[in-house]
């Protein structure tokens, strides 16, 4: 056995792993399965380029657990490392990466987190860990068993140990305030979090299956069995390509995404970029509640099939992140902080471009089956208008998509709205009025009253709509909003001057005794 001090290059990280990182303990799970995932693929791209030419085999990942000797347990069946390989990358090159991360942390006031905790790697495993060993075997050829071994301080051993399969296990012996790590239940639920859609299959323990099955004399039976519980999706629909996916698809992810929500979503955005960055995804409007109730953090950010987080503020426009969906992308640095996200430029192109692609989509449909949009108005009018309230941009292209409706239920774009009115609701200073209800019930007598002298009523009957109202009435010339029972129908719209008297002084002074 060769022992060895790990280069240290400013003090002692193992302590301040375990401690400044409390709160987010879990994600060491995720860190050890994304390395066996990236173990796993490198050894298909070698495989496929024919530069190993030994059975893949199958090559799911393992989880497990073992409550008496207190362990967790990742195993891959991927490229492994040398002896040599395990001191470069785990003893140089992932501990010095650890040891930058942890000073760029200290750094970051507590307020101030960072995105997921990316990029900690490998030596997060001592946020839970008392001890860890590494056992691997590389793929090539010839190489034997390396067992490396650390018990959370600068220390560590090496040595030679036969392992019969090729690639990687990682044991965790968990540490005393980490026993919650044992409990299956915990797992299973860090694994449906953070692993739910990998490329590669994760197997945690087995699952009970019932079958029907002939027995000898042709007769049905009802047989138990047990088989791997395979914990993700490889393939999850935004990977794939829009073309193969119809919309029962689209609906059967969505379901996979929220298998609590029982609500079917109204249409969704199939995002897929590759230039100037990376960028997949489908994003789904959600149908709204009737007290237009809408959530935030619904929209799961994830790199490379590995969940990130489900807090997307800074990464998408403000006024998506009330839609629901998927959003995956290397291309977003993930370990900073959020203050530094929000002001990052590829950040900000990122995000303008989902915005655009949105309105590109919602453009597309309207002008495509206008009669289905129409019917889906109502629903995604507040996504809209609050689109248009808070960005620029996206006004201007939602103004050929944005709807009003009349009190009669109809459905007109801003111009041809303007073009329905203008004849008979312009007022003496050239100013298209557009007469409006909040509530159409309650107002009954003043829409009748306004429908009486040919006008037409708008319904704006949603919290935002006065907020709408006020940025239309700012953003248009020539064109004003009045509430229809702000005045009595006959002055909603002014038409001329008030008439000015026409007495004279002297047929003035002559009519005053008379009064
Ligand atoms: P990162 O994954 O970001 O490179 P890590 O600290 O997690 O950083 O790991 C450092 C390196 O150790 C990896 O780049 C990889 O070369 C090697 N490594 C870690 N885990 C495995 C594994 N399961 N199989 C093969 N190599 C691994």
């Amino acid at each position: 056995m060769q022992k060895g001090k790990i280069n240290v290059q400013t003090e002692n990280i193992f302590p301040i792993i375990k401690k400044f990182l409390y709160s987010d303990h879990e994600i060491f799970l995720r860190e050890l399965i994304s390395n066996a995932v990236d173990a796993t693929q490198k050894l298909k791209t070698i495989s496929s380029k024919g530069e190993f030419r030994g059975e893949l085999g199958d090559l799911q990942i393992e989880v497990k657990l073992d409550k008496k000797a207190k362990t967790i347990t990742v195993s891959d069946k991927g490229i492994g490392m040398t002896a040599e390989e395990v001191d470069r990358f785990i003893n140089q090159i992932a501990f010095s990466s650890a040891e930058e991360w942890v000073s760029k942390y200290k750094s970051e006031s507590e307020t101030n987190p960072i995105i997921g905790h990316f990029g900690l790697g490998f030596y997060s495993s001592f946020m839970v860990a008392s001890k860890v060993e590494l056992h691997t075997r590389s793929y090539k050829k010839g190489s034997k068993g390396v067992l490396w071994s650390c018990e959370g301080t600068p220390e560590f051993s090496i040595e030679e140990k036969p392992k019969r399969s090729r690639g990687t296990d990682v044991v965790l012996h968990i540490a005393d305030d980490s026993l919650e790590f044992l409990e299956e239940p915990r797992i299973l639920e860090l694994l449906k979090k953070y692993c739910k859609f990998l490329p590669v299959e994760i197997v945690f323990g087995t699952e009970k299956e019932t079958k029907k099955e002939k027995d000898d004399k042709g007769e049905e039976k009802e047989v138990t069995v047990e088989t791997p519980r395979i914990i993700n999706n490889t393939k999850p629909a935004w990977t794939r390509k829009p073309a193969e996916l119809k919309d029962e698809d689209y609906k059967a992810f969505y379901r996979e995404l929220y298998p609590m929500s029982f609500e079917e979503p109204l249409f969704n955005i199939h995002l897929n970029v590759d230039y100037p960055f990376n960028l997949t995804g489908i994003l789904y409007f959600p149908k709204v509640k009737q007290n237009f109730e809408v959530q935030r953090d619904k929209i799961q950010l994830y790199c490379n099939q590995v969940f990130v987080t489900d807090s997307v503020e800074g990464i998408v426009p403000d006024f998506l992140t009330l839609l629901h969906g998927v959003i995956d992308s290397p291309d977003i640095p993930l370990n900073v902080s959020r203050s530094f996200l929000q002001s990052d430029s590829s950040v900000k192109k990122i995000s303008s471009h989902i915005a655009k692609k949105v309105a590109d989509k919602l453009e597309e449909i309207f002008k495509g089956n206008r009669e289905d949009y129409e019917k889906k108005w109502d629903d995604i009018k507040v996504f809209i208008e609050y689109g248009m309230i808070s960005d620029d941009k996206f006004r201007e292209r939602a103004k050929k998509f944005c709807l009003f409706k009349n009190t009669e239920g109809k459905y007109f774009t801003i111009d041809e709205y303007r073009d329905h009115i203008k004849s008979l609701q312009t007022d003496k200073d050239k100013k298209v009025v557009h007469i409006y209800s909040t509530n159409p019930e309650e107002q009954h007598s003043a829409v009748e009253a306004a429908k009486e002298k040919g006008y037409d009523v708008l319904v704006f009957d949603t919290p935002i709509d006065p907020h709408f109202v006020n940025m239309l009435e700012s953003e248009q010339e020539n064109v004003s909003f009045v509430r229809v029972d702000a005045e009595v129908a006959d002055r909603l719209i002014k038409k001329e001057e008030e008439m000015p008297s026409k007495l004279s002084q002297e047929q003035k002074d002559k009519l005053k005794p008379m009064i």
